[in-house]
């Protein structure tokens, strides 16, 4: 029998707070219950937004809440040359395209064609879809703008890449947290668009090490907030192109803030430190989210 894996995910670019704790002890218990292994990974690809500093606090908080995790920790900053050879994959495949047109621009083609009456199609957070022009541009044109510098990203060819896969693309979801019972969930990538997969100086984006890493790491039981529910469909597609394993998603409810909205890492009143100052105890961090 293959070791059952879970893995607790954040990014160091902000305090932890109420969403995070029962997010670490939820897998925490699942990994446990389930005889598994529970990983700790630091997403930290924006390094000018992640600090040394974050982490540590993080993982200050997460020993103080009880968590346990198999070591090492991985951190995403340190595998960027992995992330690269998996993105040459998928530039010498012409899965990818560089886009090259700034925020400003985009905005002024959806502004002008919203003008003349029409709608622009809005991914699952509301962001206008990436306009198609750059993806028709010839060879020699994207030659001649990367040597010059120009800036770009390398977005997923999300038409090309379904039709590379040629089939309905579905993902196994928990329908509760006590992992008994599994229904079928049809990924929807084209809601996205052309998502970004790297930068231009950084060969990597969220999706692409996600998929990467929880491959690499043997992750079996993906066990995240419901915010990333429908961004499942993008890492479905990715481990197909990529013939990647398919892990079984778990999407948990969301811890909320008084005022009923997402928690947020500059919300100071839910964030574990500011809890723990206060005098809360692990315990009362455990009630608190339910478990
Ligand atoms: N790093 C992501 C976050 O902090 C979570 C990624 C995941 O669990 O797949 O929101």
């Amino acid at each position: 029998m293959t070791l059952l894996t879970f893995r607790f995910a954040p990014s160091p670019n902000g305090e932890l707070h109420l969403g995070h704790a029962y997010s670490a002890l939820l897998n925490q218990k699942l990994a446990t219950a389930a005889g598994g292994r529970l990983l700790l990974r630091m997403e930290d690809i924006d390094t000018a937004r992640c600090t040394p500093q974050y982490e540590a606090g993080m993982l200050a908080d997460l020993k103080w809440l009880g968590l346990v995790w198999d070591e090492p920790v991985r951190r995403q900053s340190q595998h960027f040359a992995e992330y690269a050879a998996v993105l040459d994959r998928l530039i010498r495949e012409e899965l990818v395209y560089p886009a090259f047109m700034s925020r400003g621009e985009i905005r002024a083609f959806i502004t002008d064609s919203e003008a003349r009456g029409r709608d622009w199609p809005r991914d699952p957070d509301g962001v206008p879809l990436y306009p198609p022009a750059d993806k028709a541009l010839p060879a020699k044109e994207r030659k001649r703008r990367i040597a010059g510098n120009a800036p770009f990203a390398w977005r997923l060819d999300v038409d090309a890449a379904m039709a590379r896969v040629g089939k309905h693309l579905a993902w196994t979801e928990f329908v509760d947290e006590t992992l008994t019972e599994t229904r079928p969930v049809e990924a929807r990538p084209q809601d996205w668009g052309d998502v970004i997969v790297a930068r231009r100086d950084v060969p990597t984006s969220y999706h692409l090490a996600v998929v990467t890493d929880d491959a690499l790491q043997g992750v079996s039981h993906v066990v995240r907030g419901q915010d990333l529910f429908s961004a499942t469909g993008v890492q479905r597609l990715l481990q197909e192109l990529l013939g990647l394993p398919q892990p079984a998603y778990f999407h948990h409810r969301l811890i909320l803030g008084p005022d009923g909205r997402k928690l947020s890492k500059s919300l100071k009143d839910t964030g574990l430190a500011a809890l723990r100052d206060a005098g809360a105890s692990p315990g009362d961090i455990r009630r608190m989210v339910g478990l």
